[in-house]
């Protein structure tokens, strides 16, 4: 079941952005492959000079965000302050292993590869499933067999929540669909830029279906995962809030839908703006859980790693303090690269 927004304030800031991002769904539509710039998986960074070394960010304005984002980073962070301010930083394609499904929450799978991530939330009628990942074989491979192990059905999946208009998080959706006659949801911008897609073998286009709108609740049993509208990645990215359990405690967790930062400047203020209204959102839920749709950005494969051996700490639940951090890099190294190229 979804619901429709509960506050109609935020839709005046989507309203404002409609027109330049209608323009620029165009030109994502025709070349809406993820970019993939190999390089070496980013280095922790925890000092003003590991920056400068490891991001390449050299103009002083650049350096004075990015050394802000190194006193927020240092501590809980230093990945993501590597990843997020480097100077020409795109997806890294990781040499890692893929990891093998693992329950990170009571309610909540990993069942994603080294690159992307696919996860599970398991509710008392069917499993919501956020992002489908690369081919048919991959969700074969990683989810359908994931779920499998973690002794979940399949085709109990109802929903597939698709962060954004890259083949990389929709392509395993048609599958998926035909396998478990779940709902393939995304926004209205992604669903359009879908339409003007050329068919694809390795990715296949999914057919239009349920249409996601910012704020809007996605309901199945016990379980409402809040859909905030994030542009910037791409016109249609969407990210999430949704409750996560473990031990028995609920958290809220957010899982920002687009990383790559975009290489137009208009996209880029498109990028930093929605940083602020998911935030809107983050804190009213008080986030203190952060899950990610591409692991180079905040140590994921690790902390899947040290969440299967076991012990007290999981590493997923990083408090509020630290979400916050988290946040705060977004923002101050999307203004740090902003800075670097003079936009
Ligand atoms: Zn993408």
């Amino acid at each position: 079941m979804i619901r429709k927004p509960a506050r109609t304030a935020t839709g005046k800031a989507i309203r404002f952005l409609a027109l330049p991002l209608l323009a620029a769904g165009f030109i994502a539509g025709a070349a809406a492959q993820p970019e993939r710039q190999p390089r070496s998986l980013p280095k922790p960074v925890r000092t003003y000079a590991e920056l400068e070394r490891e991001t390449g960010l050299s103009k002083p304005a650049a350096l004075a965000y990015g050394r802000m984002a190194v006193d927020v980073g240092a501590r809980d962070w230093p990945t993501t302050v590597s990843f997020r301010c480097h100077a020409a930083g795109g997806h890294v394609v990781s040499n890692l292993a893929p990891p093998p499904a693992t329950r990170v929450f009571d309610n909540g799978y990993y069942v994603g590869d080294a690159d992307v991530s696919s996860w599970a939330i398991k509710t008392t009628e069917g499993i919501i499933l956020i992002d489908a990942l690369t081919t048919e074989q991959d969700a074969r491979r990683f989810i359908v067999e994931g779920l499998r192990s973690q002794g979940l059905d399949p085709a109990d999946i109802r929903y597939i929540l698709i962060t954004h208009e890259h083949g990389d998080h929709y392509g395993g959706a048609t599958y998926l669909k035909k396998l478990s006659g779940a709902h393939i949801a995304m926004s209205e911008t992604a669903w359009r830029a879908l339409e003007k897609q050329q068919p694809s073998a390795t990715s296949p286009v999914p057919a239009r279906d349920v249409t996601v709108a910012d704020g809007e609740r996605v309901t199945l049993g016990d379980t409402g995962i809040t859909v905030v509208h994030t542009p910037g990645h791409t016109p249609g990215t969407i990210s999430f809030i949704l409750p996560v359990h473990a031990d028995g405690q609920m958290h809220m967790a957010a899982l920002w839908g687009g990383n790559g930062f975009p290489a137009k400047v208009e996209d880029r203020r498109t990028f930093l703006s929605s940083i602020d209204h998911f935030a809107d959102y983050t804190g009213r839920a008080a986030v203190d859980v952060e899950l990610s749709i591409h692991g180079d950005t905040d140590d994921l494969i690790a902390r899947l790693e040290q969440r299967r051996r076991g012990g007290k700490a999981n590493p997923f639940l990083v408090g509020r303090e630290a979400y916050l951090r988290y946040e705060e890099i977004y923002r101050l190294c999307s203004r740090a690269r902003m800075a670097e190229r003079g936009d």
